[in-house]
């Protein structure tokens, strides 16, 4: 009998191309609260889903069977979303058990599904190897105003919001992820299940996933090799076969990995979190915006449409009395001019630890009103699933389990605090955090190198 390869038989840390070993199985920790604190963990066995091309055909050659199995095995994993060696098809057991003692069929294990809006939102808890919880977020958005013809004017679409990390290093303080701190990042394989999940629930009505959102947990500029590694496999015909058109990377602003992106040319679009157009307020809602200040992201942005002749997405999440005035929108309409750019406008989700509220409506449709005026297109982007802890990190963080109150009232303290002071326009002088610091030193010159650790 093939052994089943379940999730749960995780364990070790990964890389596409380090040679499998065999070790034995061990369960997923269960105890562990806060995402952050499961880390690390992982498993040598890498996920078969996140292979480099030709690392399969080397090990079936390595294992003295015939090339043909590959695409076997590449379409069991992307053509029937495969989750147990037992279901790659047309394999003898013997080397379904080799394969499972060699790789994971699948890296993340389902831990809980929260359906919301009527059922057109099913947020999905994922578990990785070590005990980490990640977030994705399924999104079925139905065809719409039919024409007389009979056809949609906008065919059905079914999109997935995915987690490029475990948690996140900028710390943005309306942000549910922000609040849980970094944890890892993700593997390829990783990022890629959480697509395969997706497509299997989908395909089991007869459905299709049809976009790709990295706007889940983490930042992807920060696990940008990763990120592109997954990018390429969604985006390539023989295994996921999405265009490259329907993906979406949002980025809160690392320059360097903006740069790179553009040196490597149209991979994606590219969603930039900008939130506030002056730097005094962008410290405080995107602590990022202290290495790298607003006029810097928008002119890597600015370069990034220019050379790719892909239009960027800015990101705006509406908080009442915070980022939402007239003067604000001035400034973004300011900053924006003349640019390949739309703006989407996000009401903020209730987050816990925040003191603040979303905007009220007819403050957003004043706001967009004025951005709009200033020739720049505006959308008012629909929260999703309020119900279900909408906020990307919401159910990880609700499983972290509260902080202790007077944590949360402190917290909600120094955020006043420093909004007020950005209000009134000043900057803090603060510097990064110092994981944060830490972060972006390993990170970002990475990524503006290209080069894997
Ligand atoms: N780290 C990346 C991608 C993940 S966050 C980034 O920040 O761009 C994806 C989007 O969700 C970002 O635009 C982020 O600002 C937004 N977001 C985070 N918390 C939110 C909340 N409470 N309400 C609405 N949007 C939120
Ligand atoms: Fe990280 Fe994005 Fe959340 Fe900011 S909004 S803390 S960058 S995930």
């Amino acid at each position: 009998m093939s052994p089943s390869n379940k999730p749960g038989d995780l364990a070790g840390a990964t890389s596409v191309t380090a040679a499998p070993k065999t070790i034995p199985a061990r369960a997923p920790s269960r105890d562990s609260r806060r995402t952050a604190d499961a880390m690390p963990g992982s498993s040598d066995r890498p996920g078969l889903s996140g292979l480099a091309v030709g690392a399969l055909e080397t090990w079936l050659l390595a294992t003295g069977q015939p090339p043909f199995r590959a695409k076997q095995i590449r379409d069991s994993v992307w053509r029937h979303n495969a989750a147990t060696a037992a279901e790659l098809r047309g394999l003898p057991a013997a080397l379904q058990d080799s394969v499972a003692a060699a790789f994971r069929v699948d890296t993340i294990e389902e831990d809980e599904v929260t359906v919301s809006d009527g059922g057109l939102t099913e947020k999905t808890l994922h578990r990785l190897a070590g005990g980490a919880l990640v977030e994705s977020v399924l999104m079925h958005y139905p065809a719409r105003g039919y024409a007389g013809s009979g056809r949609p004017l906008h065919r059905e679409r079914h999109t997935l919001c995915i987690s490029s990390q475990a948690g996140c290093a900028v710390g943005c303080p309306f942000c549910a992820t922000g609040e849980l701190g970094f944890g890892r990042d993700l593997e390829t394989a990783e990022i890629v299940d959480q697509v395969r999940h997706a497509a299997r629930r989908l395909s089991a009505t007869g459905r299709d996933l049809t976009n790709v959102v990295f706007m889940g947990m983490g930042e992807p500029l920060l696990n940008l090799d990763r990120v592109l590694e997954s990018v390429a496999i969604l985006a390539d015909p023989l295994l996921f076969g999405l265009g490259a058109r329907h993906v979406v990377v949002s980025t809160s602003g690392v320059v360097p990995g903006i740069r790179r992106l553009t040196a490597l040319g149209p991979q994606f679009t590219l969603a930039i979190s900008l939130h506030a157009a002056r730097d005094p307020l962008r410290d405080v809602l995107v602590p990022l915006n202290r290495r790298w200040p607003v006029a810097e992201v928008v002119a890597a942005a600015r370069d990034h449409a220019r050379v790719t002749g892909r239009r960027v997405s800015f990101e705006y999440v509406m908080i009442s009395g915070v980022n939402d005035t007239d003067v604000d929108a001035d400034a973004l309409a300011r900053l924006l001019h003349g640019d390949l750019a739309h703006v989407n406008l996000i009401p903020m989700n209730p987050v816990a630890h925040t003191p603040w509220q979303a905007s009220p409506p007819e403050r957003v449709a004043a706001f967009a009103a004025r951005v709009r005026h200033n020739g720049i297109g505006v959308t008012i982007r629909a929260n999703r699933g309020q119900d279900a802890g909408a906020a990307c990190g919401q159910l990880a963080a609700n499983r972290a389990g509260e902080p202790p109150a007077p944590t949360v009232a402190h917290r909600r303290e120094v955020i006043v605090r420093a909004s007020e002071a950005a209000l009134r326009g000043e900057r803090s002088g603060e510097g990064l955090s110092e994981s944060l610091e830490k972060a972006v030193e390993e990170r970002a010159v990475r990524a503006s190198r290209g080069s894997r650790p």
